[in-house]
């Protein structure tokens, strides 16, 4: 199999990142050399292997006074089950897939922003221990409870179950995006493909496909991709104009993924029955077959934030 270029391109980086420190200190290049003409000879039976050990602890002492890390020459892979060639045993790996999604959808993966939240970012100290919800336990609880689901949709997704979809609704500012951005960090993190979009963005380069001719960006292209992600998140649902073109494109994708026992994660500021008064009950009904209800309850953390000395 051809190595990925992107696997190349570590090699390289790695290889240009050695002749650097080696010009920067010219005896590391001198004991590196040692190293390599003791393995030569020791292989054609002219050293023993602790002249070789030598060597290498006179290569190791230099690097530690100097303070350069003992793996200054070694590749740096973005993906470590494949080291970046795209393919393991000639099956394609879960970061191409991932990068396939990626560069379907202008609007789709993580923003770089929220590329680095976690579930640690989630933080309950901005949840009312206090005040109580409508579902009789606590605001701070509610949002405990939000996230176990969560963390737990991770945790079977990851023991290759396919765990039903998550409904995560509440008003703007308590962390729903925080809540999905968690999840498919850790997803991806897992080797699943996991696609992330703002609806209004997925309905924009749908519309924007009509005028390409590039096949690969055609409106059944990007359907598709949406369709049959290994899991699909659709942040702030309820956030576009409301149109029968855009309610049509909804149902396909709900009801595709229902039929297809396939996970779909959405956060939105309308409950279900709100859902159902905007978008049909066609639309709810199968939403609320595939998604387990997540309410959420609390004040805008932002403008907490903004308060806050
Ligand atoms: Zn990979």
């Amino acid at each position: 199999m051809r190595p990925h270029r992107e696997g190349l391109d570590a090699i390289w980086e790695a290889t240009e990142r050695r002749g650097k420190v080696l010009a920067q200190h010219p005896e590391l290049e001198q004991l590196e050399r040692l190293v390599a003409e003791a393995l030569l000879h020791c292989v054609q039976g002219k050293l023993s292997w602790s002249e070789v050990d030598e060597a290498r602890a006179a290569r190791d002492l230099f690097l530690a006074q100097n303070k350069i890390p003992f793996g200054y020459a070694e590749p740096r892979y973005r993906c470590s089950l494949c080291q970046d060639e795209g393919y393991i045993n000639g099956k394609k790996c879960s970061c191409k897939k991932q990068e396939h999604l990626n560069r379907l959808f202008s609007g789709s993966g993580l923003p770089q922003l929220l590329k680095s939240e976690t579930f640690d970012c989630y933080d309950l100290k901005w949840y009312s221990p206090i005040r109580k919800t409508p579902i009789g336990i606590t605001e701070r609880e509610a949002a405990d409870e939000a996230r176990k689901a969560c963390m737990q949709f991770v945790a079977s997704s990851a023991e290759g179950r396919k765990p039903r979809g998550l409904y995560i609704y509440g008003k703007a500012g308590l962390g729903k995006t925080l809540l999905l951005s968690a999840m498919c960090n850790a997803l991806v993190q897992n080797g699943i493909p996991t696609l992330y979009m703002v609806f209004s963005d997925l309905i924009a380069d749908i519309k924007k496909s009509f005028d390409q001719q590039d096949s690969a960006w055609s409106e059944s292209a990007l359907m598709a991709a949406a369709k049959k992600a290994s899991v699909l998140m659709l942040d702030d649902l309820g956030a576009e104009q409301i149109t029968e073109f855009v309610i049509n494109r909804l149902f396909d994708i709900v009801n595709y993924r229902r039929n297809n026992e396939l996970p779909l994660l959405v956060s939105s500021n309308l409950s279900i029955p709100e859902i159902g008064a905007w978008y049909g009950e066609r639309v709810s009904s199968r939403l609320w077959e595939i998604c387990s209800p997540i309410p959420m309850f609390g004040q805008d953390i932002r403008i907490q934030k903004t308060r806050q000395p």
